[in-house]
């Protein structure tokens, strides 16, 4: 398919009150399309309703309203060819504790609907290293086995789109790297991946395109480049030959402070001043300039800079 993979619109959830709870409104009004055959990576803190809009889409939890397309399939309209079109790895290790991997993986196909014909278990243990644990039980696998079986699970049906829910959260590299493997095999191989991370440099390692979501809102959609773009700040590190005598004046908006190592940090606005005005102004004032290097802006700035000044709303 070309186009989009997923298509959001007006998407709203209110899970209801309980006890003294008060209604929460996990999404208020979401638009997000996504393109079919990219690595996109939604990101938000916590509580910001990533994994209520990944379990909408899974046909997990029920919206509120808005609608969902899903491979070009109405969720309201076909149920059941939307759900096909995706595999979703949850955040939860919700696995039956006395299925063996084998056994959950043939489950899931069967719960999809797959002809035992064309089931591909043992390709799929294999895929997620699980090949000599095949007739363990869940509960005697480690964390990271249960992890990699969830990956498993959701690629029983083949979706063409995988959506996987902070599925590097508390795992070591070993495993992360293992993800990562399947991952980009997976979407070279034409599937388009959804994912949701905290790890921003992850993401920029490995989304193309990037949604930030805040307290149910997006509040940024873009390619990644194009997101880190957006920081016009920077950072210049001078190191000066000598130990600085007394800082001259630097023009408002440039910032300077020192770091542990003797350099001398000017943090300026790309739009506002130059990186040669900034090393002048040091010039002029008699600082002999050993080495410079420049700071530039990354993913988490962008994320600092577009959910910090926000404050909790209901
Ligand atoms: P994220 O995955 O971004 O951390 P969630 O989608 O899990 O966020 O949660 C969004 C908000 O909805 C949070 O305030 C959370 O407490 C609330 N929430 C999530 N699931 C439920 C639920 N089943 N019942 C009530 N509130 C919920
Ligand atoms: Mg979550």
């Amino acid at each position: 398919m070309t186009g989009n993979a997923i298509e959001i619109e007006g998407l709203t959830k209110t899970y209801a009150a309980q006890g003294n709870q008060p209604p929460k409104h996990a999404l208020k009004g979401v638009d997000l399309t996504i393109p079919a055959g990219s690595i996109f990576g939604l990101l938000g803190p916590n509580g910001a309703g990533k994994s209520t809009l990944i379990n909408i889409l899974a046909g997990l939890v029920r919206k509120t309203s808005g609608k969902v397309r899903i491979w070009g399939f109405d969720q309201d309209v076909n149920p059941r060819q939307s759900r096909a079109s995706i595999g979703v790895m949850p955040q939860e290790l919700n696995l039956d504790p006395f299925f063996t991997p084998r056994a959950a993986l043939e489950v899931q196909a069967g719960l999809y609907g797959v002809p035992k014909s064309q089931r591909a278990t043992d390709r799929i243990l294999k895929a997620i290293g699980l090949e000599d644990k095949a007739e363990a039980y869940a509960r005697s696998l480690s964390g990271g086995m249960r992890r990699r079986l969830l990956l498993g699970k959701a690629l029983v049906h083949r979706p063409q789109i995988l959506v996987l829910d902070e599925p590097t959260a508390g795992v070591d590299i070993e495993l992360r790297q293992m993800l990562w493997q399947n991952v980009r095999r997976l979407n070279e191989e034409g599937t388009t991946i959804i994912l949701t991370t905290h790890y921003l440099e992850e993401a920029e390692e490995m989304c193309d395109e990037i949604a930030i979501i805040n307290h149910g809102e997006v509040i940024a959609r873009d390619t990644t480049s194009a997101l880190i773009g957006r920081m016009d700040a920077k950072t210049l590190l001078i190191h000066p030959q000598d130990a600085l005598p007394a800082l001259p004046p630097f023009p408002a908006g440039v910032e300077a402070s020192h770091r542990r190592d003797g350099a001398l940090a000017l943090t300026y606005r790309r739009r506002e001043i130059s990186a040669g005005t900034l090393i002048e102004i040091l010039r002029n004032a008699g600082v002999v300039i050993r080495d410079i290097a420049t700071e530039e802006p990354d993913l988490e700035d962008v994320f600092v800079a577009l959910t910090s000044n926000k404050s909790e709303a209901a």
